[in-house]
């Protein structure tokens, strides 16, 4: 099966899924969005109002401010996976169950193994919590670490920021970040620079150091 089909299948799987109560108030599901083979995976918390009436994540306000912070990385949607560690809204937003997360959790990893990111950007604390269970946000944001065949840095949430003006400097700051971060994983994990991205580095018509300028 290829990466797109199992993607593709975990989106069917999730729609019908019932193995926590979060199916019962769900409009749609919100699998996530995203290229099978993206570099790049965000992990989101889970879907609010606007998500699940529309099954996509993050198009409501912190979608948008989301789409700012994508574009200080230089990238665009079409370029990252988009998921959330919850497929299905939370009554009223309250924050996900334990349960609930370890409901759920199977098919976040099996998205994790058919796109294999190379870098895994998660946002707030309950993506953080998977990989770094006592970690404190506020100590490791924006930091890369290694985790088994990948690298995972810790983000605030673009919901937290939009609340919080103060967090506003550090996550555009740490997005900032993203592209060298992303040449730093490439090279420790040995993958090659893709065709897309060599051709737009090309593109660029000044002479900047074209390491800078990957995407
Ligand atoms: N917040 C999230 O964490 N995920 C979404 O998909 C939307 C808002
Ligand atoms: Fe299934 Fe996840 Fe939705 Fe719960 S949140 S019903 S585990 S898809």
């Amino acid at each position: 099966m290829t990466a797109e089909e199992t993607i593709s299948n975990i989106a069917q799987e999730v729609s019908a899924c019932t193995k926590c109560a979060l199916y019962e108030s769900r409009k749609k599901s919100v699998p996530g969005d995203g290229p099978s083979n993206a570099e790049i995976m965000f992990i989101g918390e889970g879907p609010g109002f606007h998500e699940n009436e529309q099954g996509h994540p993050f198009v409501g306000a912190s979608g948008k401010f989301l789409d700012q912070l994508l574009a200080q990385a230089g990238v665009t949607r079409e370029d990252v996976f988009i998921a959330n560690v919850v497929k299905c809204r939370p009554p009223g937003n309250r924050d996900p169950l334990p349960e609930e997360l370890d409901a759920c959790d199977t098919y976040l990893e099996a998205q994790i193994n058919a796109i294999n990111p190379s870098i895994i950007v998660t946002l707030g604390r309950f993506s953080m919590n998977k990989f770094f269970p006592d970690a404190k946000i506020s100590a490791v944001h924006g930091q890369m670490q290694k985790v088994g065949g990948r690298f995972v840095i810790p983000m605030f949430h673009p919901a937290a920021a939009l609340h919080q003006p103060a967090l506003k400097p550090s996550i555009l700051g740490d997005f900032a970040k993203l592209p060298e971060q992303l040449n730093e994983a490439r090279v420790a994990l040995g993958k090659p620079i893709v065709e897309k991205v060599k051709r737009k580095t090309e593109e660029i018509p000044d002479d900047r150091p074209k390491q800078l300028n990957l995407f």
